[in-house]
């Protein structure tokens, strides 16, 4: 048994997924739609199709797993736990790519994880004492440790413990379920109580492990512990523009879209992209892993910010805040791409230190 058939037996074929499926709208063809690939999955599960079918490989590989096809589906269909069961099977030992195998190693190695912070100081507290606690997350140590400060300077008391592991999401989504499942309940043991991420695909992860209570989300948790963004942030005297990336899983498999963008109105200008809901092309290891298709999408997703006539995109993840970062350089965009905790530092940089939020006083 390769799927749970309960999960697999759910989709009634009806198609209202298709024009929400980002690879559907690259090849119009059904085998790219994520109906067409749970008919591949059924085809799978019965034998019809060899396991060395070509057909599968691909379209296990090419799916985003953006989860877009999620929200739109009547049946309900869990479409992102069916594709981590396609890939725990289609890319078990060596069938894994390579890149991926390196990545998840990496990750999986604590100690590798508190280098970066030894050359670039991220947020780092005592441990914690129960009370909210700070992930640290593996890529923003090594690329982003910019933005736990600024939660830390947002949030001044909230814990930031430096020995904690991956979240495992980066095992989920590479067929390893297992070991994700395993690394979430580990990480839910250092860090207990309410963990807060600025990653809205770790958040997603959690949350499917530890339960929905235990996670919060950095823009959910500050519109909740009412961090309430100061200032104006302005650019040439005037307020700016600023337009948001959704989180693929945050916002499709969590359902959180509006805080972030309640925060940014309260500093700036709100500028909604009109694919700001579709994945940039990062989703986890996919620019990687597929890097012609996911600049195709960037490509698209740059023409659209440059299009809105914004001074800032936000990005509440930090693959996307990568992948932004890296497709407004090579256009030499003036255009800057940051995380949505960044942004509401440089705004709040114009007001009085007191009236920002102290965890440790308030008793969030
Ligand atoms: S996944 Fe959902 S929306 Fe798509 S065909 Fe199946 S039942 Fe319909
Ligand atoms: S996860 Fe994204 S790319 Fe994959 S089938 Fe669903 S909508 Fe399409």
């Amino acid at each position: 048994m390769i799927f749970s058939k309960p999960l697999l037996d759910r989709c009634i074929s009806c198609g209202y997924c298709l024009p929400a499926c980002p690879t559907y709208a690259m090849t119009g063809e059904e085998a790219s739609s994520p109906r067409g690939r749970i008919s591949l999955m059924r085809a799978l599960e019965t034998g019809e199709l060899p396991e060395d079918d070509g057909t599968l490989a691909e379209q296990a590989s090419f799916c985003l797993g953006c989860r877009a096809c999620e929200p739109v589906c009547p049946a309900g269909v869990e479409y992102g736990n069916l594709l981590e069961q396609w890939r725990d099977h289609q890319w078990r030992g060596g069938q894994r790519p390579l890149q991926a195998r390196l990545l998840m190693a990496a990750v999986a190695r604590p100690w590798l994880l508190r280098l970066p912070g030894l050359v670039r100081r991220h947020a780092r507290t005592a441990a914690s004492a129960g009370g909210p606690s700070l992930m640290l997350g593996c890529a923003e140590r090594a690329l982003f440790p910019r933005v736990s400060r600024a939660v830390r300077t947002l949030v001044r008391g909230l814990a930031a413990p430096p020995r904690q592991g991956c979240c495992g999401a980066l095992h989920a989504h590479n067929g390893d379920s297992a070991a994700g499942e395993r690394m979430a309940k580990e990480l839910g043991k250092t860090l207990p109580g309410t963990i807060v991420t600025t990653s809205g695909g770790c958040a997603a992860h959690l949350a499917a492990h530890l339960g929905r209570p235990r996670v919060r989300e950095a823009s959910e948790f500050f519109v909740e512990a009412d961090v309430l963004p100061l200032g104006t942030l302005s650019v040439d005297g005037r307020p700016a523009r600023v337009a948001l990336q959704d989180s693929c899983h945050l916002r499709n498999g969590l359902g959180v879209w509006r805080q972030p963008r309640e925060l940014i109105r309260a500093v700036a200008e709100y500028v909604e992209l009109p694919s700001a809901a579709a994945c940039c092309g990062a989703a986890g290891t996919y620019s990687i892993l597929r890097p012609r298709d996911s600049a195709r999408i960037l490509a698209a997703k740059i023409d659209e910010i440059e299009a809105a006539g914004v001074d800032y995109v936000v990005a509440v993840n930090p693959g996307c805040l990568r992948q932004l970062r890296a497709g407004l350089r090579k256009r030499r965009s003036r255009v800057e791409a940051v995380h949505l905790a960044e942004l509401l530092v440089i705004a709040s940089k114009q007001v009085r230190p007191d009236r920002q939020t102290d965890l440790s006083e308030s008793g969030s």
